[in-house]
C-alpha cells in the first residue's frame, strides 16, 4: 500500500480526525497497522509521533500535496501501537469498522474531571465528640447521634456514605459543620472500588494436581514458552486457586495479568480471594463503574500502580505495558462475545493480544466451549485437567426425574415426588435448597406436554418459535407452519408455548412448603445497584432456606450449607432457537449441578425434564463432559454448525419492514451475482428471514446466515457485503451488521 492513515493523538475524541501520508518505498513492508511513525506536522513541519491506523492505494489529495512519512519510530512495538494493531485485527476479523474498533481497545476519556473525594472528619478530639453524644443524646438527635458514633470509632469517614448508609440530611451536616463538631475536606483520589480492605484469609495448600498444573505452566513460562492453556476442572475443583498461584510468579517477574470473569460471576466473594493475596496491586472493574472510575483504572494501569485487572470483557483492552499473561475464566460464556459491533468474542481476540505483547493465555471452565475443546484436542492449546474436588468435598448425586412419568402419575405440580422429598428433608435438618429455573434463550417454543415433543424445523433442526399467535417460523430459514391442533407425534391436544417464569416458581414452593424462608432472584429482584450481591449474601447467611432463581443464582458465591439443587425444567434452554441450544443446556445444568455440596456436606441434585434420553440431559447427569462433546460434535459436523464449520449472520434492520426485507433480498441476491461473476465457489446461505428479535424499538429486523468452513472466505463474502451496502443508494434508511460465529443469535 502507498498511503498510511495517521492519527496524532490517540487520546482524542474523535478517533475519525486521521491525516494521510505517502509511505516511502523503503518503509512499505514494515509500515502496518498499529506501526509508530514520525511525521512531519502542521506549518513548521515539526517532526511528531503518530500511528497508521489504515492503509490504502489511493490518494485522498491531490498526490503532491501528501507528504511522506519520516521513519519508523524506534520503539515501534509500544503497547499503544499493539492496542492500535489489535483494533485492525478486530476490524479485519469480526467485521467492523476502524473507528468502532479503536474505540473499543482505547477507552480513554479524558473530557472526564477526576472525582473530588470528598470526607468528613471530625473538627474535635474523640474525648469531646463523646461529652457531646451524651447531650445530643438526650436531645434525642437521632442524626447527629448516628455521626457521632461513627465519627467515635472512625475520625473520617466517606462523604457519600454519611448520607446513603448513615442516612443523614444535608442540613444536619451544615448545622454540625457550623458548631465546629466536623469539618470537610476534599481530595483529589484515585477511586480505589474495592473499600473494604480485609487481608487475612486462609492460606490454601494446593493439591498434587493442582500444584502439578501450577509447576507445568511456570516452568514453560520461565523458559519463556508462550501458548493458550485449557483448563478443563470440574466445578469447584480450585481452578482459581490455580490462578492465582500462577499470577504470583508472573507478576514477580514484572509482567502484569488481566483476568477475565464475568460481569454475573464478579461477587465480592470472588474478588475478596484475589484482592487477599494481592491486595493493592490489583483492581477490579466492572460495569458499574462510572466512566471516571474506568478511566482510573486505566491509568493506574498504564502508570504501573497495578498489576493485575479482574473485570469482564473490556477488561481485556486494559492498557498494561508488559502483559504476561492473560486469564479467562468461564471461558465458555456467551457474554465473552460482544452484542454491539464490533463483534468480537474477548477469548480469539485475548489470544491475539498475547501474540502481539508475547504473553501466554490461559482459559479455564468446568464446561468448556466445543470451539476451545476441539482446539486442545487438536494440539492447538494445551490441555490440563482438575478431574476431583479438593478433600472430603465431592461431587454431587445427580437424580434425573422424567416428567412424562409424574403426568402419569397425577402429579401435576412443578415438583417432582423425588424433588419434594428431598426438600422436606433439607427443611427438616436445617440445610439450604437452590431452585433453578432455566429460563435464558427461551423464545416461546411449542412443545407437547404429553410426550414432551417440541415443534423444529424440518430444514434446520431449530425449534419453531411461534410469532404473534398464529404461525410457527424458523427465524433461520424462514419456513413456517400453522399452529397444530394436535401433537403430531402422540396425538394430545395438550400442546403449547411452553414457560415457567421464577414468579410462578416462587409461588407454588410457598404453597407447598409453607414453613420455608423463600428468596427470589432474578432480573426484577435484582434490578437495583447492588441487589444481585445483597441477596446472595442474605442466603449465604443463612436468612432464607430456599432461594429461587435464573442462572444468574449458579455463579460466583460458595454456599456451604446448599445440599440440594433442583432443576425444575431442564428443557427450557434446550429448544432455544439457536444451534448451541444443547451446549448452553449442558453448561448450565452442570454449573447448577455444581452449586451443591460444596464444602463438608455432601450434595444432591434433581434434574427434571420430559427429555431424560437427551444428550445433554444425560451427559449432565453423569457428569460427562467427554461424551456430550463428541456426541455434541456429530450434530455440529452433519449441519456444519460451529466449531466444525464456520457461519457468518448477516443482520439488516429498518423502521420499515418492506425496505428490511428488500435489503435483505438485495444483498443475497447481489452474494449470487458475485460469485458467478468472480467464479467463486458458491456460498451456502440460510435465509433471509425475520430475525429471532424480529422486531425492537419499532425497528425491523431480518438476518440471512452463511456457512463456511473456511474463516477467510467468510470474511471476504462480508467485505463483498459491506461495500456493495455502503455504495448502494436503496440501502438508505437500512443498518446492516456481521456476526462471525454468532454465540446469541
Ligand atoms: P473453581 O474455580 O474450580 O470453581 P475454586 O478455586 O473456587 O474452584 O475452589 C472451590 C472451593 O475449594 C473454594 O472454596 C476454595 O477455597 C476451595 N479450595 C480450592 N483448592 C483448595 C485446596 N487446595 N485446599 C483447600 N481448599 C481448596
Ligand atoms: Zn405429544
Ligand atoms: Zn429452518
Amino acid at each position: 500500500m502507498k498511503y498510511a492513515d495517521i492519527i496524532v493523538d490517540i487520546s482524542h475524541e474523535d478517533l475519525d480526525k486521521t491525516y494521510q501520508y505517502l509511505i516511502p518505498e523503503q518503509l512499505r513492508d514494515r509500515a502496518v497497522i498499529g506501526a509508530q511513525v514520525l511525521i512531519p506536522f502542521g506549518k513548521g513541519n515539526r517532526q511528531i509521533k503518530g500511528f497508521i491506523i489504515g492503509l490504502s492505494d489511493k490518494p485522498k489529495w491531490k498526490e503532491d500535496a501528501i507528504k511522506p512519512i519520516t521513519a519508523l519510530a524506534e520503539d515501534a512495538l509500544v503497547m499503544e501501537s499493539q492496542l492500535i494493531s489489535l483494533a485492525g485485527w478486530i476490524k479485519d476479523t469480526f467485521g467492523s469498522t476502524m473507528n468502532e474498533a479503536l474505540k473499543t481497545v482505547l477507552p480513554v476519556k479524558r473530557t472526564v474531571k477526576q472525582k473530588e473525594n470528598r470526607m468528613i472528619k471530625a473538627a474535635l478530639p474523640k474525648e469531646e465528640l463523646v461529652i457531646i453524644l451524651e447531650t445530643e443524646r438526650k436531645k434525642n438527635n437521632k442524626g447527629r447521634v448516628r455521626l457521632l458514633e461513627a465519627l467515635i470509632r472512625t475520625p473520617s469517614l466517606d462523604y457519600n456514605w454519611v448520607i446513603d448508609t448513615l442516612r443523614l440530611s444535608l442540613t444536619t451536616i451544615k448545622d454540625m459543620e457550623k458548631l465546629g463538631i466536623i469539618e470537610k475536606e476534599s481530595s483529589v483520589l484515585y477511586r480505589n472500588p474495592i473499600k473494604e480492605t480485609s487481608s487475612t484469609g486462609r492460606t490454601i495448600v494446593l493439591t498434587p494436581p493442582q500444584q502439578e498444573i501450577v509447576e507445568d505452566f511456570l516452568k514453560e513460562y520461565r523458559e519463556g514458552t508462550r501458548q493458550t492453556y485449557l483448563l478443563h476442572g470440574v466445578t469447584g475443583s480450585g481452578k482459581t486457586e490455580v490462578y492465582i498461584n500462577i499470577i504470583e510468579e508472573v507478576v514477580s517477574t514484572g509482567r502484569q495479568v488481566i483476568v477475565l470473569i464475568p460481569e454475573i460471576s464478579l461477587t465480592y466473594q470472588t474478588v475478596l480471594r484475589f484482592y487477599q493475596r494481592f491486595s493493592d496491586r490489583v483492581s477490579i472493574m466492572n460495569s458499574k463503574l462510572s466512566q471516571g472510575e474506568k478511566y482510573d483504572q486505566y491509568i493506574r494501569a498504564k502508570n504501573g500502580d497495578i498489576d493485575i485487572i479482574i473485570g469482564p470483557r473490556s477488561a481485556l483492552f486494559t492498557p498494561f505495558q508488559k502483559l504476561g499473561l492473560i486469564i479467562i475464566d468461564e471461558e465458555h460464556e456467551g457474554s465473552y462475545k460482544s452484542e454491539n459491533p464490533p463483534k468480537y468474542h474477548a477469548r480469539e481476540t485475548a489470544i491475539e493480544r498475547a501474540r502481539l505483547c508475547d504473553a501466554s493465555v490461559i482459559l479455564g471452565s468446568a464446561t468448556p466451549s466445543l470451539e476451545s475443546y476441539k482446539k486442545a484436542l487438536d494440539g492447538e492449546y494445551k490441555l490440563y485437567r482438575l478431574t476431583d474436588r479438593e478433600g472430603k468435598r465431592q461431587m454431587p448425586h445427580i437424580w434425573t426425574v422424567d416428567l412424562r412419568e409424574e403426568l402419569k402419575a397425577r402429579n401435576k405440580s412443578i415438583f417432582s415426588r423425588k424433588l419434594k422429598t428431598l426438600i422436606e428433608e433439607r427443611l427438616q435438618r436445617k440445610e439450604q435448597v437452590m431452585l433453578f429455573i432455566n429460563r435464558r434463550g427461551y423464545a416461546g417454543f411449542i412443545s407437547c406436554r404429553s410426550c414432551g415433543l417440541v415443534l423444529k424445523c424440518p430444514h434446520c433442526d431449530i425449534s419453531l418459535t411461534s410469532h404473534n399467535g398464529g404461525k410457527l417460523i424458523c427465524h433461520y430459514c424462514g419456513y413456517e407452519e400453522n399452529f397444530p391442533e394436535k401433537c403430531p407425534s402422540c396425538g394430545s391436544k395438550y400442546i403449547a408455548s411452553f414457560g415457567t417464569g421464577t414468579q410462578k416458581v416462587e409461588e407454588m414452593a410457598r404453597k407447598e412448603f409453607p414453613a420455608a424462608r423463600i428468596l427470589r432472584m432474578d432480573m426484577d429482584t435484582t434490578r437495583k445497584k447492588g441487589g444481585h450481591e445483597e441477596i446472595l449474601s442474605a442466603f449465604a447467611k443463612g436468612q432464607a432456606d430456599i432461594l429461587v432463581g435464573t442462572q444468574m443464582i449458579v455463579k460466583g458465591h460458595d454456599f456451604p450449607k446448599v445440599t440440594l439443587v433442583g432443576i425444575l425444567a431442564a428443557d427450557l434452554s434446550l429448544y432455544a432457537a439457536d444451534f448451541r441450544a444443547s451446549e448452553r443446556t449442558f453448561q448450565l445444568l452442570t454449573q447448577a449441578a455444581g452449586r451443591a455440596g460444596r464444602a463438608e456436606l455432601p450434595g444432591e441434585v434433581v434434574i427434571q425434564t420430559y427429555q431424560t434420553e437427551h444428550h445433554s440431559v444425560v451427559c449432565a447427569g453423569k457428569g460427562d463432559y467427554e461424551e456430550f462433546y463428541n456426541q455434541e460434535m456429530v450434530y455440529r459436523k452433519l449441519m456444519s454448525y460451529p466449531p466444525a464449520s464456520h457461519i457468518m449472520a448477516v443482520l439488516i434492520a429498518s423502521k420499515e419492514e418492506e425496505k428490511a426485507l428488500k435489503a435483505s433480498e438485495l444483498l443475497t441476491n447481489a452474494l449470487k451475482q458475485w460469485e458467478e461473476r468472480e467464479e467463486l465457489l458458491e456460498y451456502h446461505v440460510i435465509g433471509p428471514a425475520p430475525a429471532r428479535l424480529s422486531k425492537a424499538n419499532d425497528i425491523f429486523r431480518f438476518c440471512f446466515y452463511i456457512k463456511e468452513e473456511d474463516y477467510k472466505r467468510l470474511v471476504a463474502a462480508k467485505d463483498f457485503l459491506d461495500g456493495f451496502y455502503r455504495f448502494s443508494e436503496e440501502f438508505q434508511g437500512t443498518q446492516v451488521q456481521f456476526d462471525f460465529d454468532p454465540m446469541n443469535s
